[in-house]
């Protein structure tokens, strides 16, 4: 098998080369590819099995990414919460620090699809040192999220590097990493890398999948190796329009992703990025889906659903209403639509 880095290194990265594979209407998505960069590796690809399927639309250019009459480019205001550039300071003990500007496969619902893949990330030595700077001058900052872009497309001696300087600060406790790679290159995943990650736990990952169509042997193996490797593997799987907003869909990915180790995370409502309009769904959809789920499989199967506030407020789990009336009795419904009465205890309120 050829190694990860040819792998990609043969990745489709216009609408032209692509048409080898689809019959596509190449000048209209080669001015989505101008504006918004392609990527999509052969392993990914080989995935994809027509034109306009769940993993077709995660990963071809669209031209409804130019009609998009809603979104913004920076929803989450991280431009504003960075102290340094590439270094996002949003909650009080945790910071997202960015150290890739490259990703295995461009997501056309990318949440900073404003500047992933382009010359608008520009992450240098310089950018990298003065991350670390601030996470050292910040003590408050027990918890770092490596991100990007990519952090696991980085040669495996910088990821050590940056793991090893993080280690060297006392106060930074937790490091967790969020790839996609497990998911849309999962070569990438190979032992030596794990070795050396396992030098620096306690470290999470996060990973990446929307659709069980993604969850392969390959994809499998990947996470297995992780997980070997004792690393807890999340997943934070975003709500995407024509790819899982149905009950059954994501009942199936969920309940994977466990099979393969990976605890599902995060649902994420699709933030309101410019250029991925067309993916978003109504908040009732997701929260009609996670009404299907709690309850209906293991628990350890559900995720928290969440929306992102826009300008930068923080995450804000968004759950079905069970409950139908409070006071001396909380009275409510359980999964089945069943009526329950719970006494309260008269302290508290
Ligand atoms: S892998 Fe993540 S950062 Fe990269 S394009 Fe996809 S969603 Fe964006």
């Amino acid at each position: 098998m050829k190694n990860w880095q040819d792998i990609l290194r043969a990745s489709i990265t216009s609408p032209a080369d692509l048409n080898e594979h689809f019959n596509i209407d190449i000048t209209s998505l080669s001015k989505v590819a101008a504006a918004f960069p392609m990527r999509i590796n052969p392993y990914y690809l080989q995935l994809i099995e027509k034109t306009g399927d769940p993993l077709w639309k995660q990963a071809v250019p669209d031209a409804a990414e130019l009609l998009d009459p809603v979104c913004m480019e920076d929803p989450l205001g991280e431009e504003e919460l960075s102290p340094v550039p590439n270094l996002v300071h949003k909650y009080p003990d945790r910071v997202l620090f960015l150290v890739s500007s490259q990703c295995a496969m461009y997501c056309r619902f990318c949440t900073r699809k404003r500047k992933v893949g382009t010359g608008k990330m520009s992450i240098t030595p310089e950018t990298i040192e003065a991350g670390l700077d601030y996470i050292r001058h910040h003590p408050q900052v027990r918890e770092v999220l490596l991100s990007g872009g990519d952090p696991l497309l980085l040669p495996d001696s910088q990821i050590e590097y940056l793991l090893r300087e993080l280690r060297r600060i006392p106060s930074v406790k937790v490091i967790r990493i969020g790839t996609r790679v497990p998911c849309t290159l999962p070569m990438r995943i190979t032992p030596e890398l794990v070795a050396m990650l396992k030098k620096y736990h306690p470290l999470y990952i996060n990973t990446h999948f929307n659709h069980p169509a993604e969850i392969t042997p390959e994809s499998s193996a990947a996470c297995g190796l992780l997980a070997d490797g004792g690393i807890p593997m999340g997943c934070q799987t975003v709500l995407l329009k024509g790819v899982n907003d149905t009950p059954e869909i994501m009942r199936q990915l969920l309940l994977q992703l466990l099979e393969i180790r990976v605890k599902p995370y995060y649902l994420f409502q699709t933030d309101l990025t410019y250029g991925t309009n067309h993916f978003r769904t109504s908040t009732a959809t997701g929260i009609k889906i996670m009404r299907s789920l709690i309850g209906h499989i293991s628990g350890m199967a559900v995720p928290t659903f969440a929306l992102d506030g826009p300008g930068g407020k923080g995450k804000i789990p968004l759950t079905p209403d069970y409950i139908l009336t409070r006071g001396d009795n909380l009275v409510f419904e359980n999964y089945r639509g069943e009526i329950c009465t719970y006494p309260e205890s008269g302290d508290g309120i």
